[in-house]
């Protein structure tokens, strides 16, 4: 299992266009205010435990990382964070970490647009610093996605960034689009941005990754496309692809245990436990979606997307089926290529361990 720590809603951004962390209190302290032996002992109950600390931004809480990680025992340590105090983290915790998840949005334009002026380069100079230093985790460019992107832009700008020694600065790329976050109305022109943009940016940013593949028999990290492409070469129903309320456990600053980080201020449907009173063993009967997802007949891939969005329906059912035609076109376009990629591995070019991820570490997988 993965417990997603989160060590503070404070952030030291604030105000970025898509982000609701400072619209309301949540219903939590703003920092954690259980003991941390208490987090040791719960922990303690899952020998394959890892841990992730995300916010607010987690690093305005940096004390509680270093603590946490000097004192639990974890398999694997996974930060989400937007980047801008990285160069503060000491190297000694920076280099426990195994995965950095780190927000950007595309080149300057794009990820200035939503996050505030600055932040695109700081963010860029703050990831060359970790490859100076020699850090050997895995490091993914997260990415928003919403109305001022043209996803296949942004990937490839982020795609193709290098590091002072000219390699490449991203390990990964994950994209999630904001849909169902925040209100339908925020958006002009979802059915014009997802015809003439989004979807024509899939089919674009998805065939130069096939293409990638099948002219050096390697695969870049695109996390929606390796879930997927693991998913139908291995024929084992979806799950959601997320984790949340399976493999991936919220721990709110209470203690209290969410299926996801982003319910949490609906804890009185998503709470699973807490870490005063349950294990890791309470937490096995999964939070499951429920319905359209179920019935749909690509569930078994899909997995249901979005717990969070399924139990909630923020845009209501039209909305929730809007967005499940995203969905449709992503898994149509993967499974169209699915043939050349069996091809290359039926002829021993490929092995489908390439496609191999970090799973629920954070990237959704489905966006
Ligand atoms: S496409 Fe939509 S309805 Fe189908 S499983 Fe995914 S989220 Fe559920
Ligand atoms: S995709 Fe998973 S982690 Fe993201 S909001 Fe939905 S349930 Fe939570």
């Amino acid at each position: 299992m993965l417990f997603n720590i989160v060590t503070t809603h404070d952030c030291n951004l604030g105000h970025c266009r898509y982000c609701r962390n400072n619209e309301a209190d949540p219903p939590f302290p703003r920092r954690i205010s259980y003991d941390i032996g208490t987090l040791k002992r719960f922990v303690a109950g899952d020998p394959d435990a890892m841990i992730g600390f995300y916010g607010g931004e987690p690093l305005v809480g940096m004390d509680f990382v270093e603590r946490i990680m000097d004192e639990i025992p974890s398999r694997k340590f996974v930060l989400q964070t937007n980047g801008i105090l990285l160069d503060k983290v000491k190297d000694r915790y920076l280099h426990g970490l195994d995965c950095i998840l780190l927000s950007i949005d595309g080149p300057v334009a794009t990820t200035d647009y939503y996050r505030g002026a600055g932040t695109h380069d700081k963010v860029v100079k703050n990831a060359r610093l970790l490859r100076r230093k020699g850090f050997a985790g895995e490091v993914t460019a997260r990415m928003c996605v919403s109305e001022h992107s043209d996803v296949y832009r942004d990937a490839t700008y982020l795609l193709g960034l290098e590091d002072d020694a000219g390699k490449r600065l991203f390990d990964g790329l994950h994209w999630q689009n904001d849909l169902m976050f925040g209100d339908r109305e925020e958006w002009n022109d979802l059915d014009g941005w997802l015809t003439s943009s989004y979807y024509p940016g899939v089919d674009r940013l998805l065939s130069d990754w096939l293409g990638g593949i099948e002219r050096d028999r390697t695969v870049r990290l695109i996390y929606p496309f390796n879930g997927l492409v693991k998913t139908l070469l291995s024929g084992v129903p979806a799950k959601l692809h997320c984790g949340c309320g399976h493999q991936y456990f919220n721990i709110c600053t209470d203690g209290r245990i969410t299926a996801c980080p982003i319910a949490s201020d609906f804890y009185h449907i998503f709470q699973m436990g807490t870490i005063q009173e349950s294990t890791p063993d309470d937490l096995k009967k999964a939070m499951d979606v429920v319905e359209p997802c179920p019935s749909c007949d690509i569930y078994s891939i899909c997995g249901g997307r979005c717990l969070y969005a399924n139990k909630l329906k923020p845009w209501g059912e039209d909305g929730y089926a809007k967005v499940c035609e995203s969905v449709r076109h992503l898994v149509t376009a993967v499974q169209a290529v699915l043939p050349r990629i069996q091809a290359l591995i039926a002829s021993g070019e490929l092995a489908p361990s390439q496609f191999d991820y970090f799973r629920y570490n954070g990237a959704e997988i489905i966006p």
